[in-house]
């Protein structure tokens, strides 16, 4: 293969830093740059871009850009519909991009680009059906199915974390109640945590002693380390947000018959912790339990190089067509059998 085809850049947007890496076949970063995230205006996050791929192209030969982006991503992954962190709507990056660096580009929505690297280098190596869940303060989720990212009709495929579980249950910021997230997450590990301490239950006190006595200062993260560490607490607490999150990985069982969960994000460091319980739960709730191959429930690899690595393979292979760009593609060839002209010019033209 030749150089050029070897190395990709692939591109992190989170909502302080920008991570970018340059990443071999194999899915090893093997340069790596970084800034802090303009949030200003969407023209300052594609300056700043466009500046690390200068920088990492000065020292590299690549075929090409990935972006890992959260938010909604349209099925032609070049804009971005809404962005959470970012003052992103409806913006095209991908071209924007492209004018500033004259490289191909393609863009993801970092849950997306997380799983394709899963799949390629990681935990779900050998498996073509698989759900990806990142526990951090709320769910991330995507899916994979026959080996191709599935996105959906409209790009929004994977939004789990906001199925309801408990009718009446807790809001959830999405405007809904009872949603997923609000039951397997760090916020739902900070939540429980902090009724614990409005209890006045004397359990709670070695977590309030790890954050000086302030409630405020609880974290997902915060109770993770705790339960690792032996506090009784924090690990009830997190075997209550494994059962939870068990209980929906069954219903995604259901619907999906996937053969491996990866589960990520900074909840997901307590390992055994939280996928024990979340086993137990899995198994209790899974339809058809008993007269069924179940689907194994593993750690995610990569850890939080996933979404670059992942948006810097999309960029490079030719594997990473989606089931929606594989139907767009489709409907693209039909219209240019039925235009000979267009056939001459378009029909070599590969559509991503
Ligand atoms: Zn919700």
């Amino acid at each position: 293969m030749p150089l050029l085809e070897r190395l990709a850049i692939g591109i992190d947007i989170g909502g302080t830093r920008v991570k970018a890496g340059v990443v071999d076949l194999d899915g090893n970063v093997v340069d790596r740059t970084g800034r802090d995230t303009p949030t200003t205006s969407p023209t300052e996050v594609e300056d700043t871009i466009a500046d690390v791929v200068r920088e990492l192209r000065g020292r590299h030969t690549v075929a090409g850009v990935g972006i890992g982006a959260a938010g909604f991503v349209d099925l032609t992954r070049s804009t971005v519909l809404f962005s959470p962190h970012l003052a992103w709507r409806h913006e095209p990056l991908r071209d924007a991009v492209y004018r500033r660096i004259g490289l191909s580009v393609v863009v993801e929505n970092d849950a997306n680009a997380a799983a394709w690297a899963e799949f390629r280098f990681g935990a779900a190596q050998r498996e073509d059906d698989l759900v990806c869940i990142t526990l951090g303060t709320g769910i991330g989720g995507a899916i994979m199915l026959d080996g191709l990212l599935f996105r959906g009709r409209h790009g929004m495929a994977g939004e789990f974390g906001h199925m309801q579980v408990v009718p009446g249950g807790h809001a959830c910021e999405c405007g809904n109640v009872g949603c997923w997230e609000q039951y397997a997450s760090g916020n739902a590990l900070v939540r429980e945590a902090l009724a614990l301490v409005e209890a006045g239950s004397p359990l709670v006190e070695p977590l309030l002693a790890r954050v000086g006595g302030d409630p405020a200062a609880i974290t997902g993260l915060l109770v993770s380390q705790a339960a690792r560490a032996g506090d009784p607490a924090s690990v009830a607490l997190l075997r209550q947000v494994g059962d939870w999150l068990g209980v929906g990985m069954a219903g995604l069982a259901a619907a999906f018959d996937n053969g491996v969960f990866v589960v990520g994000g900074g909840v997901s460091d307590a390992g055994e912790l939280l996928l024990g319980p979340a086993r137990e739960a899995f198994r209790r709730s899974l339809t058809g339990r008993g007269f069924r191959s179940e689907a194994r429930i593993v750690r995610a690899h990569l850890g939080n190089d996933a979404g670059m690595v992942g948006a810097a393979d999309l960029a490079r292979s030719r594997r990473s067509r989606s089931r929606s760009s594989r139907r767009q593609s489709r409907t693209q060839r039909r219209a240019w059998v039925g235009d000979g002209a267009s056939v001459s010019m378009l029909g070599h033209r590969r559509v991503e």
